[in-house]
């Protein structure tokens, strides 16, 4: 989502007739967009800022601004922290960039405490809906579209909510029109963004009828069956049959949900505010893979949140051997000022024990991993030829539907276009494949 808003913050600055710099030395800015989620996100974007100090004492015009959840979160603190951080500018702010920028570089003090400098208003209504972004990625294969912005769910242990606002859908006309100009710049696959993209909704003609997920997707997926559609993240609250069955109906929606449970104890469930149990989570599986047996699904999951007990933390590797995932972002609960749970709950499970819980899920998940691709050995797939392997120029990679990365000598394949592979061998992480002619 970040990367996402980087691209708008790109198109925003290069209208104002800011240039992207080839490499931090020869930039008069560092914007640095960061992430809140957990502590150490934010310690390593503190980090980053403090290494920057050498090269802004080489370079005294060197000016270093700090945008999107960390600077809402923190706000003009940031700036008294971190003393060579000359402004922040939270997620709903950007359009404001181009005077910042202007306003800063007519200040001659590197540290500028102007509380003026602070952009953190969150906003009910913008989208940056209309504007284009500007690509950063640069493989011309895959982008993201922001389809929605902020969250009002409030699990316990969330910030998002804080950091990004209440939630608002961008108006469909605008994202239908931006996926089809990918397609004809030669893209192939777009991901629909948002932090529930299963609440998307759209009132057209002032209630009368309204643009939900599913039908967003539909229009999305029927731009050309050449275009690949994937979407993150799915609530399991909110994950209907209705896009089940969109998904079916259309092949060139990807075969890959990524459904995050965080737990898998009903009292974690509760405890956290997910709004769903154990049993609706494993019914959900289930009816993905009644309707697409093929579809891989991934999730994320916290280890020792609130009270957790051992067998509560039990009841999440017993859910990871019932599901099998694909696979699964795995976090240690990272206590955030302001929420729920900062008020409420204890932060109560030692740091060694969370480590413990975490590695126990992280082993575990890899033995999965590596059964579910020996599965895949001697299957055949399409895939979309992404680019070079990162261990051989003379290998390529791509990936399946399902999104597994397949490796496989490059023959006369080309990134960008579709290929048949034969799964050969594999390894936990990836698959190693050959081009069926
Ligand atoms: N909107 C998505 C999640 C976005 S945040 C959803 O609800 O599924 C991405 C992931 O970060 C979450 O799924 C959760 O596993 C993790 N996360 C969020 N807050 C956290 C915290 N305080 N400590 C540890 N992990 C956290
Ligand atoms: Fe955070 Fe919950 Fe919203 Fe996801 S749904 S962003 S975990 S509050």
């Amino acid at each position: 989502m970040n990367f996402a808003d980087s691209e708008v913050i790109a198109a925003i600055l290069t209208k104002a007739g800011y240039g992207i710099g080839e490499s931090a030395e020869e930039a008069d800015f560092i914007l640095i967009n960061t992430c809140a989620i957990r502590d150490n996100a934010e310690q390593r974007v503190r980090h980053r800022v403090r290494e920057l100090k050498a090269m802004q004492n080489r370079r005294p015009g060197l000016r270093i601004g700090v945008l999107g959840c960390m600077a809402e979160r923190l706000q003009s603190r940031l700036m008294t922290e971190e003393e060579n951080v000359s402004f922040v500018c939270g997620p709903d702010a950007y359009r404001r960039l181009p005077e910042m920028l202007a306003q800063v570089r007519r200040n001659e003090e590197l540290r500028i405490k102007n509380e003026e400098l602070a952009a953190v208003e969150l906003s009910a209504t913008e989208t940056y809906a209309d504007i284009e972004p500007v690509r950063l990625a640069g493989n011309g294969i895959s982008a993201y579209i922001s389809i929605m912005r902020g969250c009002q769910n409030y699990c316990a242990y969330c910030v998002v909510p804080y950091t990004r606002g209440r939630e608002r859908s961008r108006d469909p006309e605008t994202i239908v029109r931006e996926a089809r100009t990918l397609f004809e710049q030669g893209y192939r696959e777009v991901t629909l963004l948002g932090q529930n993209v299963n609440s998307y909704e759209w009132i057209v003609e002032s209630g009368k009828w309204k643009v939900g997920f599913p039908e967003l997707m539909e229009r999305v997926a029927e731009i050309d069956p050449r275009l690949r559609v994937r979407f993150a993240t799915s609530h399991p609250k909110d994950l209907s049959d209705k896009l089940l069955e969109v998904m079916a109906k259309y092949p060139n929606i990807c075969r890959c949900i990524h459904l995050p449970v965080q737990s898998g104890s009903n009292r974690m469930l509760k405890l956290m505010n997910r709004k769903y149990t154990v049993e609706w989570y494993l019914d959900r599986v289930a009816a993905i893979r009644r309707a697409m047996p093929d579809c891989s699904i991934t999730t994320d999951v916290i280890a020792g949140f609130s009270t957790e007990t051992l067998e509560d933390h039990e009841a999440t590797l017993d859910l990871f051997r019932k599901v099998r995932y694909d696979y699964a972002y795995m976090f240690k609960y990272s206590l955030r000022e302001g929420t729920y749970a900062w008020k409420h709950l204890a932060d109560d499970i030692a740091e060694e024990e969370k480590t413990r819980r975490l590695n126990e899920i992280i082993a575990l998940q890899g033995e999965i991993a590596l059964e579910n691709n020996r599965l895949e050995v001697g299957k055949e797939y399409e895939v979309l030829v992404e680019g070079e392997s990162h261990r051989s120029k003379e290998q390529l990679f791509g990936r399946n539907s399902q999104n597994k990365v397949i490796v496989f000598d490059k023959g006369d394949a080309v990134p960008g276009t579709y290929r048949r592979l034969r799964v050969e061998k594999c390894t936990a992480a990836t698959l190693i494949g050959a081009l069926v002619q």
